[in-house]
């Protein structure tokens, strides 16, 4: 390259100037990726997994106005868990799509019951919920816990409720699941992730 004196510190200065800035924190990239910052800048991250199927990938759950007073949260942003071993940042298209399921006009959100005899659900509390999960499981199990076969051979058999797990759970919580499950003798359990 043909450079001069002049042409040299020109270069140089030009570098230098330059350099300085990127010490300074002015770089372009910099810049840029501080956009995309920004843009998620007020929100809280929540982690968490993803419901639909059984892969579990993790999701990153990015919520705008819980720092706000008498401001509901909204989710805003969600994407994949670059630091979940599942699915490393990554979602198929219906993961992708997660968000119009959380924010559906449709989504059952609170615990609800229908009587026996009503045409009516009626909300309930999550402590309600679990007592009367807890009392009618006990009630079934106590009236048709089947303890032994016709050989007379325990087998702690309870085949008259069934037990649903969720996909939104990981290996170690679906595993404790199905201990929990089996211990009790429940012999049918699914997962929601077939459904
Ligand atoms: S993102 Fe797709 S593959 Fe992953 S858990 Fe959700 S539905 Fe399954």
């Amino acid at each position: 390259m043909d450079m001069n004196r002049r042409h040299f510190f020109r270069v140089s200065g030009a570098g230098l100037v330059g350099s300085s800035l990127v010490a300074l924190g002015f770089s372009p990239s910099a810049a840029l990726a501080e956009t995309r910052s920004f843009k998620l800048a007020r929100t809280t991250e929540t982690r968490s997994i993803c419901p639909y199927c059984s892969v579990s990938c993790g999701l990153v759950m990015y919520t705008l106005g819980d720092k706000a007073k008498n401001v509901k949260s909204t989710i805003v942003h969600i994407e994949g868990d670059p630091d979940n071993p599942v699915n490393r940042g990554t979602l198929c298209p219906k993961g992708a799509g997660v968000m119009d399921m959380i924010q559906s006009s449709s989504r059952v959100q609170h615990p609800q019951v229908r009587e026996p005899g009503s045409d009516q659900w009626k909300r309930i509390s999550w402590e309600d919920a679990l007592n009367r999960v807890a009392v009618h499981m006990k009630a079934d199990r106590d009236a048709n816990l089947i303890k032994t076969n016709a050989a007379g051979t325990t087998v702690n058999r309870w085949n008259s409720t069934g037990f649903l797990i969720s996909s939104a759970s990981s290996n170690e919580s679906g595993y404790l699941s199905v201990k929990i499950a089996r211990g009790l003798g429940l012999v049918t359990l699914d997962t929601q992730a077939r459904i």
